[in-house]
């Protein structure tokens, strides 16, 4: 039987970073479905097709082979994995994300990739739809604060400007409009262990996961 690991919880709450270790640790295959949602957000964007233009959007979605390599996507090929995470992208993925044709598209995939192998995923969506089978989710919060403040020390670390206030803007206005669509909006699954990391250290985090894991896969 496969072992999959759900991991859902609003932006920049650290989800990746972690999902990343536990990948590491338990050896499983890392799929970044936000990376999906932006690769089809930003080839849009390339193309100038508006998310209100549904049905191009899910053509170009249709028309995109994924892969995942460690923590990097290739899309057709090309690492797309520094574009897609441009503010650009940031601030208009959500409203492709709320178009139900591409989401019935994309969760397809994911499944698809979680019968083939055993996978950790992040996500909005990974508990309540996309795994809502596994006894393994976990949702990741922090206050709005905390994560903006995390968001703005890793972009200044690269050297990109970062303005506390904007981020923290871009932040709530996303995890808004994420938990109010109406197909999947971001909700913790019942059945999810909560953990706010707000004054947690990553190790502490991973920990709290890791003992999860040993504990409910047996
Ligand atoms: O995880 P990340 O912040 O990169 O996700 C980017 C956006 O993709 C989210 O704000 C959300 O709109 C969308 N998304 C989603 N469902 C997922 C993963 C991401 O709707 N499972």
């Amino acid at each position: 039987m496969n072992i999959s690991v759900a991991i859902d919880g609003p932006a920049a709450a650290g989800k990746s970073t972690i999902a990343n270790i536990i990948a590491q640790k338990f050896n499983l295959m890392y799929i970044n479905t936000g990376f999906m949602y932006r690769a089809v957000a930003y080839i849009c964007m390339e193309k100038s097709i508006p998310y209100t233009d549904t049905s191009s959007v899910c053509k170009v979605a249709k028309s995109l082979e994924m892969r995942f390599k460690n923590d990097r996507i290739l899309v057709n090929g090309r690492d797309l994995t520094e574009s897609i995470k441009k503010p650009s992208v940031s601030n208009n993925v959500s409203n492709y994300a709320a178009i139900p044709e591409l989401r019935k598209l994309l969760v397809d995939m994911q499944q698809k990739m979680a019968l083939k192998c055993n996978v950790i995923m992040d996500g909005r969506d990974i508990g309540t739809v996309v795994l809502k089978d596994t006894p393994l989710k976990f949702f990741l919060t922090a206050s709005a604060g905390e994560r903006a403040r995390r968001r703005c020390r890793e972009l200044k670390e690269k050297n990109i400007p970062a303005e506390y206030d904007k981020i923290l803007n871009d932040i709530i206005k996303r995890d808004y409009m994420d938990s109010h669509r109406e197909i999947s909006p971001l909700v913790k699954s019942e059945d999810a262990l909560e953990i706010d990391s707000s004054n947690l250290s990553i190790s502490e985090v991973v920990e709290v996961i890791s003992k999860y894991i040993i504990e409910n896969s047996r």
